[in-house]
């Protein structure tokens, strides 16, 4: 009985947070079966292909690109954490316990770069698994896909002591494994978590609001920044609009596997 009132309550949660995000519906896991089945690059397959825009349909920021950078030759992301090794290229290693180099399916489609591990993160080396993290599975799978076909990490491999904003030097130091990192896993859209990581991939100083929402060339992928999921538990009204961001990267991806 307990656990009918427990299952009850998470079919709830779920729905809530799908209410809040504006989902008007669910494929059944049927249908994502089928669509898997069509063969790995077909995997976000829409029930009506022939209405999918092309790739070219899909609007993006000119004065970005600057930052679209040919990606580097590709080495497999264990090379990259074996290089990264016990790194003390910057002062965090002094305080971190353990660095979280990121997770996730080595060849996907979609990438989420978030800013720094919190203090989660640190503890179990991984990335996202905190309260935020929850909430981003949770948005992950309303797009129709699991966690672990896309890719998560940060621009920082180490939690910066009290969760204060990365440095310059930090960010010097680190970027490049995250560079090298896309390069390896060549994802179609890199999504940017927060205005913070957004602000420094691109190197801007626009605010989120403005830059959300928008596909922008970078490094061999097109990059779209939304809110941090940290930010939409303190703010749950503003979860409609990183959704929005959910459906561009959604329809994006699906217009790559248009039928000619
Ligand atoms: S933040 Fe990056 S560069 Fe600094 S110690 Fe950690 S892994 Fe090395």
């Amino acid at each position: 009985m307990r656990d009918r009132k427990v299952l009850g309550q998470q079919i709830l949660d779920h729905l809530k947070l799908y209410n809040d995000l504006g989902v008007r519906w669910v494929r059944s896991p049927e249908v994502r079966e089928q669509a898997a089945s069509q063969g790995p690059d077909k995997r976000n397959a829409p029930a009506a292909p022939a209405s999918r825009p092309s790739p070219a349909a899909f609007k993006t920021m000119a004065y970005t690109s600057m930052f679209d950078q040919a990606p580097a030759a590709q080495e497999s992301l264990e090379v990259i954490r074996a290089d990264l090794g016990d790194c003390r290229r910057c002062k965090l290693s002094s305080s971190r316990k353990n660095i979280v180099f990121g997770s996730g399916n080595p060849r996907a489609e979609l990438m989420f770069v978030g800013e720094a591990p919190g203090a989660d993160e640190d503890d179990q080396g991984l990335p996202f698994v905190g309260r935020a993290g929850h909430l981003l599975t949770k948005i992950i799978e309303a797009m129709g896909m699991r966690r672990d076909e896309v890719f998560i990490c940060n621009i920082l491999k180490c939690r910066p002591p009290g969760n204060r904003n990365p440095e310059i030097d930090e960010i010097a130091a680190c970027e490049p494994f995250l560079f090298r990192q896309i390069a390896s896993v060549k994802p179609k859209v890199i999504c940017a978590l927060g205005a913070y990581g957004a602000q420094t991939l691109l190197r801007t100083t626009e605010a989120i609001g403005r830059l959300r929402g928008q596909l922008i060339d970078y490094r061999g992928a097109k990059l779209i920044a939304t809110f941090h999921p940290a930010y939409l538990l303190r703010n749950p009204n503003e979860k409609r609009k990183v959704w929005e961001d959910m459906q561009v990267i959604r329809q994006y991806l699906r217009s790559l596997h248009r039928p000619e």
